[in-house]
């Protein structure tokens, strides 16, 4: 029995990055192949995902006879093991078809990964570290920089833009954001347009370069 249509995701290591990603693909409606050398592990999942398989991904004969060709999507959740991550990718590089992201435990790791020529270098500690710092110093409720300089910023809304429209303030000029999208208690997320008037206790989504987007996000 085999999955391995276009729209389905191989995830190849399955600790808690991988087992983590693995069921949110699945909870989003994309069918995975878990692999993983862990008996537990793939005990723990089965019945989770899509099929989860006990086997040694550094094995080309392995990797071929789950075809891992016919997947579109690789991941290589394997970090600890950077022998293991690294002849994985070789493995799956070989193999040429797949589109592969992979998990790098530190920069050194993720240099060989990229000059091995994986499509998709991931950091995740890194990135969390990096992220959790800008919640950690500021008011902000979630912070993801979507490219270098650029952030969505989720915050409170400051008392000086309540109880007027958005279109007659002049915050785009003098903030340099965009207030994107709000939520009212707990209604849906709603865009926010120039009608948008906004109120104590709402939360907003701002848009803007880092540095700007935060600042908004620290008025009060
Ligand atoms: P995390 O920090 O996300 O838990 P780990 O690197 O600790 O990541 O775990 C990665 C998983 O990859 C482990 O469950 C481990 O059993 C699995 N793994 C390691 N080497 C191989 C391999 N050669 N083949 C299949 N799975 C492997």
């Amino acid at each position: 029995r085999r999955i391995a249509e276009a729209d389905s995701v191989a995830v190849i290591g399955l600790g808690r990055f991988g087992s983590s990603l693995a069921l949110e693909l699945m909870a989003s409606g994309t069918e995975v192949l878990g692999i993983d050398n862990h008996e537990e592990l793939v005990q723990s999942l089965n019945g989770e995902l899509t099929q989860v398989v006990r086997a040694d991904a550094t094995k080309p004969e392995v990797l071929a006879q789950l075809a891992l060709d016919e997947f579109d999507r690789v991941v290589v959740a394997i970090g600890n093991d950077v022998s293991a991550s690294i002849l994985t990718c070789s493995v799956l590089l070989n193999m040429k078809s797949p589109v592969i992201w992979a998990k790098a435990v530190n920069d050194q790791h993720g240099l060989i990964l990229e000059q091995l020529g994986v499509q998709h270098v991931i950091y995740p500690e890194k990135d969390m570290g990096r992220r959790v710092a800008h919640l950690v110093r500021g008011a902000a409720l979630d912070y993801i920089e979507v490219a270098k300089g650029y952030a969505l910023v989720k915050a409170p809304v400051p008392g000086i833009f309540q109880g007027v429209a958005l279109g007659a303030t002049d915050l785009r000029k003098t903030h340099r954001v965009t207030v994107a999208a709000f939520q009212h208690g707990d209604q849906p997320w709603t865009n926010a347009d120039n009608a948008t008037v906004l109120v104590e206790g709402d939360t907003i989504l701002i848009v803007g370069a880092t540095a700007d987007a935060e600042a908004f996000a620290q008025l009060r």
